[in-house]
C-alpha cells in the first residue's frame, strides 16, 4: 500500500488531511515535529511526505534537507504544506529539496492533484539529485592555469585550462570558478548523470575573465534537467548577473543567458559564512584588484580551501613601501591582515593557493594581484595546512618550470621544518579529502 507521512504540529490539520488521504487509498503516518517525522521517514520509507515549515524540533526546511541528504533507497516526494506564502520561503523550500509548495488552507483537490502529479510515471525528477556518485569527499582539478588558456606541447602535464575545481561531498557537487576547465567538467557531469536531474552550485571567487570564461560552454546550462545556483559577491562596479549575462550578449556569444533552458539562479552572497546544502562554506576577501574572495568548504572528511588569486599583502606592502615612517604602519596593518588570512586557513586539509610567480618574477609583477611560491608555502606552513597545491600557473610557465617551482616549494617546507606537502595543481588530478591522522 502507498504510504504518506504528514509532519505538522497542528493535530487538527493532520487529522483532516489524514482522513482525506486514507479515503483515497493511502496508508497514513503522522508526526507532530521534525525529529519524529524524520524517524518515521527512515523507518517506513513513505512515498510522499507532507511537511509543515514551522514546527518544533526541526523546521520543515531542515526536514527537507535531511531527507535529501540521507541515503534513502526510494526517492521520497516532499510537499511543503504551510501557512506562509513568501516568495523567499518558496525558494528556500525548493533549495532544501521540496518538490511542491502548497499554502494553507489547502483544498482536497489541490492536495490530491499534487500528489498524483508527483507520483505519476514520468513525473519531474527529484531535486537535488538523488542519484549519481556519493563517493568519498574529494576535489578534482579541471583548470589550474591563470590569466588565459595555454594549450600546447609545453603544458600537457599540468594543463592549459583556466580555473575550475569540482568539490564533492555526499550528494553535494560544488564547482569553484568557471574558467575554461568548466567545459570538460560539464561533459563529464552529463556523461555521469545522463538524463537524471543534476543539482549544482557554482561558487565564483570573482569575475575576471579567466574565472568565468567557461560558463557559456558548460553543457549542463543547456539541459532542462540541470539546476545551477551561481553564488558570488557583488562586483565593484556591476552586479554579478549583469557581468555573467554580459559576456553572453551579442556580439560576444550567440545564445543570450536568459534563453538558456537550464534552471539557473544567480545569487549575490551577503555573508562570509553560509551553507551550500550540507556543506558549510566560508569566504575571505583576497588582496586582488576588484572584489575577489577565496573559499573554504567543510566536509566531514576534511576541509578544502581555494584562493586562486591573491597577492600576499605583507610582501605587497614591503615591496611598495618607500617612506620608512608610513612603511611601519603599513607593515603592521599587513601583518594583521596576513594573520587573518592564516586564521581563515588554519588546519585546512587541502589548499589550492595562488602561486603564479617565482620570487624573482614577482619583483617584476608587484601590484598585479598575484603571489609567489615562497609566500604560498610560508602562509600554508604557518596555517598548518596539510597539502598545498600551487595554483593559477602563469601562462608563460611550461611543465618543467611548474615542476621546478613545486620542488622549490617542497625544499622550503622542509627547511622550515614543516610537514606541509607541496605539489603543483594538475588538470585532471583527483584529490581525496581525508582527515589527517589523529584528527577526529
Ligand atoms: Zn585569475
Ligand atoms: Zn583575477
Amino acid at each position: 500500500m502507498k504510504t504518506v507521512l504528514i509532519i505538522d504540529d497542528n493535530a487538527q490539520f493532520r487529522q483532516l488531511l489524514g482522513e482525506i488521504l486514507a479515503a483515497n487509498g493511502w496508508s497514513v503516518l503522522e508526526a507532530a515535529d521534525g525529529e519524529s517525522g524524520l524517524r518515521l521517514v527512515s523507518q517506513y520509507r513513505p512515498q510522499v511526505v507532507l511537511c509543515d515549515l514551522l514546527m518544533p524540533r526541526g523546521n520543515g526546511f531542515q526536514v527537507c534537507r535531511d531527507i535529501r541528504s540521507s541515503s534513502l533507497i526510494r526517492p521520497v516526494r516532499i510537499i511543503v504544506t504551510t501557512g506562509r506564502d513568501y516568495p523567499v520561503d518558496r525558494q528556500a523550500a525548493k533549495d532544501a529539496g521540496a518538490d511542491a509548495y502548497l499554502t494553507k488552507p489547502i483544498s482536497t483537490e489541490a492536495i490530491l492533484k499534487t500528489i498524483a502529479e508527483l507520483t505519476a510515471a514520468g513525473a519531474p525528477p527529484v531535486f537535488p539529485a538523488g542519484s549519481g556518485s556519493s563517493a568519498p569527499a574529494h576535489i578534482k582539478f579541471w583548470g589550474v592555469r591563470g590569466s588565459i588558456p595555454t594549450p600546447g606541447s609545453g603544458t600537457v602535464v599540468h594543463g592549459g585550462n583556466t580555473s575550475c575545481i569540482e568539490f564533492r561531498a555526499g550528494k553535494e557537487i560544488i564547482i569553484l570558478d568557471a574558467g575554461t576547465g568548466l567545459r570538460g567538467l560539464g561533459r563529464a557531469l552529463l556523461a555521469e548523470f545522463k538524463d537524471q536531474p543534476l543539482n549544482l552550485t557554482l561558487l565564483l571567487t570573482h569575475t575576471h575573465w579567466d574565472h568565468i570564461q567557461g560558463l557559456p560552454f558548460f553543457g549542463p546550462l543547456y539541459s532542462p534537467n540541470c539546476r545551477l545556483r551561481i553564488l558570488g559577491y557583488e562586483g565593484a562596479r556591476k552586479s554579478l548577473e549583469h557581468i555573467l549575462s554580459g559576456q553572453m550578449e551579442s556580439p560576444y556569444f550567440p545564445v543570450p543567458f536568459q534563453k538558456l533552458p537550464g534552471n539557473i539562479e544567480i545569487e549575490e552572497v551577503k555573508d562570509l559564512q553560509f551553507q551550500v546544502g550540507s556543506v558549510r562554506a566560508a569566504a575571505w576577501f583576497a588582496n586582488h584588484p576588484g572584489i575577489c574572495v577565496g573559499y573554504r568548504l567543510f566536509a566531514d572528511a576534511g576541509s578544502f580551501a581555494y584562493i586562486p588569486d591573491n597577492e600576499p599583502i605583507m610582501r605587497h606592502r614591503i615591496e611598495t613601501a618607500f617612506c620608512p615612517v608610513v612603511a611601519q604602519d603599513s607593515v603592521n596593518f599587513a601583518k594583521d591582515e596576513e594573520a587573518r588570512m592564516i586564521d581563515f586557513l588554519r588546519g585546512t586539509d587541502v589548499l589550492a593557493l595562488d602561486s603564479q610567480y617565482d620570487r624573482e618574477e614577482y619583483q617584476q609583477h608587484v601590484g598585479w594581484g598575484h603571489g609567489c611560491v615562497d609566500d604560498a608555502v610560508s602562509i600554508a606552513a604557518r596555517a598548518e595546512v596539510q597539502r598545498l597545491y600551487l595554483f593559477h600557473h602563469d601562462p608563460d610557465h611550461d611543465d618543467t618550470k611548474v615542476a621546478a617551482m613545486a620542488a622549490h616549494g617542497r625544499k622550503l617546507a622542509q627547511e622550515a621544518g614543516s610537514n606541509l606537502q607541496v605539489n603543483a595543481a594538475r588538470e585532471g588530478e583527483l584529490v581525496p579529502l581525508r582527515a589527517r591522522a589523529g584528527k577526529s
